[in-house]
């Protein structure tokens, strides 16, 4: 260990389901408009687009179960999505072997300032700020790959005090998750601890302090987080 001049940051980690220990997380790359109806509801034709990515910061993930509501904004929507757990990476990555550097699967929500993220848009500027802010990105404990399949149908679905928002299927992701892999290794090296937040469906909308959100993905504990 060299000898930090400040104290040195922790590294952010995940519990693991049926674990003790922990998953260290490296990066957090996060797909955009993944999902037809969602591309439509945002004003863009689902058909033409390559993917496209964006960052969230490791220390945006969050397990408190509590989503306090961001500063400097008047409306945050929810975006549910299946977050892939990388446990091995490397560049130019085959579509065919992609799943062999999953880790595991878990269910997260990409918490957006909408009103941010579509002033940036405007002005041709960077995301981070309607992103990649403290709290971002709820998210439950990683279910590792051993314990199940892998994950590429199945209902997914957001819930707000009770009332179902956002419903989709795994199935109607326009890039899958080794698609995704193969096509973020061919711009980054990938590394063990990298999670991708693959894309939401359509439904996105606004959540208020006092709100209860209720993630749902087939074959997983929910995500429950409270706006406070
Ligand atoms: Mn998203």
């Amino acid at each position: 260990m060299p000898e930090f001049v400040i104290e040195a940051p922790q590294v952010p980690t995940l519990p693991v389901s049926g674990s003790s220990a922990v998953f260290p997380v490296r990066r957090v790359y996060c797909i955009g408009r993944n999902y037809a109806a969602h591309a439509v509801e945002m004003g863009h034709d689902p058909d033409k687009e390559a993917p496209f990515f964006f960052q969230k910061n490791p220390n945006n993930l969050s397990i408190s179960g509590s989503f306090p509501y961001p500063p400097k904004t008047e409306n945050v929507h929810h975006e549910i999505e299946l977050a892939v757990a990388l446990k091995s990476g490397g560049r130019n990555i085959p579509v065919d072997s992609a799943l062999d550097h999953v880790f595991g699967y878990a269910v997260a929500l990409d918490m957006t300032r909408r009103d941010l993220q579509g002033e940036a848009k405007k002005a041709g500027r960077p995301w981070e700020v309607g992103k990649a802010f403290e709290d971002s990105a709820p998210i439950t404990p990683l279910v590792p790959v051993a314990s199940g399949a892998h994950p590429d149908h199945g209902a997914i679905t957001l819930a707000v005090n009770g009332s179902v928002k956002q419903e989709g299927d795994l199935n109607q992701m326009i890039w899958k998750v080794p698609e995704m892999i193969s096509y973020l290794s061919d711009f980054f090296e990938l590394s063990a601890g990298d999670v991708i937040l693959t894309g939401t469906p359509s439904g996105v909308g606004p959540v208020e302090r006092g709100d209860r959100l209720e993630g749902r993905i087939d074959g997983f504990d929910p995500l429950n987080v409270k706006v406070v």
